[in-house]
């Protein structure tokens, strides 16, 4: 359907609907539903997640909570999807994605998730791309493109800087306007106006101070003045804050629904003025286009209990595929791929049972699940690939731990192969949605493990299963190491194709793996003081800092690294230009294409990854040492060669200058250089760049990290002072409701009440489940309590006991008594 087609219907609806209907349509009818107006013509909607594949909750859609979902394909997590710096294969996990959605009855597909990896103890790392802002928002554009292809819509999250998950429901990132414009909101830029979702998702938490539920800034100005998104906002589930400031902000559609709570004083805002009519009409409108949008494909929403074995088949063989393409090569000493017939010992539990996605909102149930054992051993015996496979498993799988007896059998089986292959990683309950990690090291048994096999057969390789960067001191030790993240259902058998050489390990990494955490600048502010965090470390995230002067040590891993099995030679990058190379930043749509030959210079085919950054030579205005401007994947057969064309446009060169509030090119003299990771560069090209924008120094960039007055410049205001101590109110998290009689009773009553509410979910079963549950169920501001409690408390009850809380005992009495208040006018 045509857009002012769509409009017009969407609009003709929604004019038939009395007043009180459109506010209804305003939050959604249950956990995934949204409502219809079937006489109205406005049709149901049923969304799920996402992001890797789709979670259809499979018990009833009123219940709170992580429930069983039905089977659907299981795809490699972003982090893995990633690093296979492929844009156009993300695109095909979105068209698996969006086919799936749609046999399944789901319209909306709430994913990708693009948040930036700040900082690698993130729990929700494997849930997000990269540290970089680019590859971030072309993966997600992918990924966009591929499920709206399918008929059904793509939901952009979390809109924005939700870049850890400690207090995520109150938290208060506080980052300066550049920091901002070129690293955090950057990505979503890119998939916003490369790939049109058809929503956008906004986060938990404040940005400077405001909520983004409630950020018009956020919401309007840039999302839709500034990028011309033309979708629905809906709100992260339970992010609503202040629903009437929502509205006016411009979130339209509040998940999952608040079963009429904020429907009074959306009304009453309206019949007082605070706010405009037309804002309910607005969003209503695009609630109802969202509907209609995904109705065309989906006409039944929640129909569809399985997907067709014919199509889970191919999406199978897609997600080995795609886990290959992610899985990156960190080091080889050229034990790998596997010659033929060598016998192989095979330890580690995660080769049995293995971690293959990450716990949380995200968790899909595979349709079947592959081990790398099973795969390994398909290929053993008389004149196959591989000769005797055994096993040990070395460690408990669920906790890591490992002990003497578990050793000496990994040793002895270590002892009798030829190559140990030793599967080791970041058991379920180090990483999940809901809670950070303190740390990035292995689990000790692991490492124990790793090192007393390392001992005892020099041809060892580690095989990594984990959704995020981890320490390795023992790395000079293995013959080489494979960070497989987390594969997906079909992981263990593309791991197999790896280690066989059946499939080149096509990934190169999407983020800097540190030797230390202490390395990173952000760990100085991770996961910040109470409500609130600072980004003082600027731009100083992942590569942009261990490429700057300031790093005092290299990474173990940097960005863009890989190996492949073959090597390659990059040429000097060129282009068909002028000699030197001009660039007009002032017209319209210039595009600079640069071509970088490459040859294979090895035996086998494979995968080179051209990464080409920017950089320039003296600026005026402060600018980090390099970035990513562009990149280019190329297949090439042994001896062949190829050429990567990437083009550059003027964000290539530009930045943001906060005070002028817009991007800025400065003229001058750039390098743009071509790579094969950030740490290896292959060749530079010049570009004199043209431009008449205004030059101007901006407000230095810390070296490191800011200290509170450099900080309060980057920012542009005073942000280091210390905050009143707030009194009890609607966004205080169950957790902080003090120590009083009254505090500990209602935190005990709540967390009761919520565990009741989450029984029969995952969480009782699975520990990492009931980690993220406990921790979700802390952190939750009282404001919830009410939206999420389907009708069994009021605002006024909540607000009489806030009153109460705060030792005001008579208004809290009186606000009892006084039946419904007009909220705020
Ligand atoms: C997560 C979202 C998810 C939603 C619905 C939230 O807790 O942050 O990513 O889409 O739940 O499950």
């Amino acid at each position: 359907m045509e857009a002012a087609e769509l409009q017009d219907r969407a609009d003709a609806a929604v004019a038939r609907l009395p007043f009180s209907r459109r506010v209804e349509l305003l939050s959604g009818r249950d956990m995934w539903r949204l409502r219809a107006f079937p006489d109205a013509g406005i049709p149901g909607l049923m969304v799920a997640d996402g992001p890797h594949g789709i979670r259809k909750q499979a018990g009833p859609a009123e219940a709170l909570g992580l429930f069983e979902s039905v089977p659907a394909t299981c795809f490699p997590p972003a982090v893995t999807l990633a690093s296979t710096w492929d844009p156009e294969l993300a695109e095909e996990v979105g068209r698996a994605v969006g086919a799936e959605a749609r046999a399944l009855g789901v319209g909306v597909v709430l994913g990708p998730g693009l948040n930036l990896k700040r900082h690698p103890c993130c729990g929700r790392t494997f849930e997000y791309f990269s540290e970089d802002p680019l590859l971030s928002g072309r993966m997600a554009a992918g990924v966009v493109r591929g499920i709206q292809s399918a008929g059904v819509g793509a939901c952009v999250k979390h809109f924005a800087v939700n870049n850890q998950e400690t207090r995520r429901m109150t938290l208060d990132a506080v980052v300066d306007e550049r920091t901002l414009r070129e690293l955090y909101l950057r990505g979503f830029e890119i998939a916003v106006t490369e790939a049109r979702p058809w929503a956008v998702m906004c986060a938990y938490n404040r940005v400077d101070g405001e909520y983004c539920s409630d950020s018009r800034r956020l919401l309007t100005r840039i999302l839709r003045e500034e990028w011309g998104f033309d979708g629905l906002v809906m709100s992260d589930w339970g992010a609503t804050n202040d629903r009437v400031a929502a509205l006016d902000a411009g979130m339209d559609l509040e998940m999952p629904s608040s079963a009429g709570a904020n429907d009074g004083p959306v009304g009453d805002a309206v019949g007082c003025g605070r706010l405009d009519g037309g804002a309910v009409d607005r969003s209503a409108v695009r609630v109802a286009a969202l509907a209609m949008r995904a109705a065309a494909a989906v006409p039944d929403p929640g129909a569809g209990e399985r997907v067709d074995a014919r199509l889970a088949e191919g999406h199978h063989a897609l997600a080995r595929r795609v886990a290959a393409e992610g899985t990156v090569l960190l080091a080889n000493d050229g034990v790998l791929p596997l010659a033929p017939g060598v016998s192989v010992a095979v330890i580690g539990a995660f080769a049995v049972e293995p971690r293959f996605q990450g716990t949380g909102s995200s968790q899909v149930a595979p349709v079947r699940l592959d081990t790398a054992l099973d795969a390994l051993r398909a290929h053993s015996g008389e004149g196959r690939a591989l000769g005797a496979v055994r096993y040990a498993a070395g460690y408990d799988a669920s906790s890591g731990g490992t002990s003497d007896a578990l050793v000496a059998e990994a040793v002895h089986a270590a002892r009798g192969a030829d190559v140990a292959l030793v599967f080791a990683g970041l058991p379920a309950p180090y990483e999940s949605e809901g809670f950070d990690r303190t740390h990035l090291c292995l689990p000790d048994g692991h490492t124990r493990l790793i090192e007393a096999v390392c001992g005892a057969n020099p041809a060892t390789v580690v095989v990594l299963s984990n959704g995020g960067p981890v320490e390795m001191e023992w790395a000079a030790r293995p013959a080489a190491i494979i960070e497989a993240y987390l594969g997906g259902q079909a992981g263990g058998s593309a791991i197999a194709d790896v280690l066989l050489g059946v499939a080149e390990p096509g990934g190169r990494l999407a983020e800097t793996f540190p030797r230390r955490l202490k390395d990173l600048p952000a760990d100085e502010n991770f996961p910040g003081a109470g409500d609130r965090v600072e980004y003082r470390e600027a731009l100083n995230v992942g590569y942009r800092y261990f490429a700057s002067p300031a790093a005092e040590r290299e990474a173990l891993f940097p960005f863009g690294h890989g190996l492949s099995y073959t090597t390659f030679e990059f040429g000097q990058p060129r282009t068909t230009g002028d000699t030197p190379t001009v660039f007009d930043a002032d017209r319209d749509g210039e595009r600079l294409p640069v071509r970088v030959p490459v040859t294979n210079t090895g035996p086998r085919a494979g995968s080179a990854v051209v990464q080409l950054y920017a950089r320039m030579l003296e600026p005026v205005a402060a600018r980090p040492a390099m970035e990513l401007r562009g990149f280019a994947k190329l297949r090439l057969g042994p001896g062949e060669r190829g050429e990567a064309v990437v083009d550059l446009d003027r964000r290539a060169f530009a930045h943001f200058d906060a005070d002028l509030d817009r991007w800025c090119v400065e003229p001058g003299e750039y390098e743009v250089l071509a790579g094969a990771s950030s740490a290896d560069i292959r060749g530079r090209l010049r570009v004199r760049v043209a431009s008449s924008d205004p030059v101007r120094p901006t407000r230095p960039l810390p070296a490191r990290v800011a200290d509170t007055a450099a900080f309060e410049e980057l920012c542009g205001r005073p942000v280091g002072a210390p905050r009143p101590v707030r009194p009890f109110s609607r966004t205080t998290a169950i957790d902080d409701l003090g120590a009083s009689v009254l505090g500990r009773v209602v935190r005990w009553g709540l967390l009761r009440a919520a565990s009741r509410q989450a029984e029969g979910s995952l969480a009782e079963r699975d520990e990492t489940a009931g980690l993220m549950m406990e921790r979700v169920m802390r952190e939750m501001p009282l404001r919830n309590v009410v939206t999420m409690s389907q009708g069994r408390l009021s605002w006024r009850a909540l607000d009489a006991l806030i009153d109460a809380l705060n030792g005001r005992w008579l208004a809290a009495a009186r606000r009892l008594a006084g039946g419904r208040a007009r909220e705020r006018c």
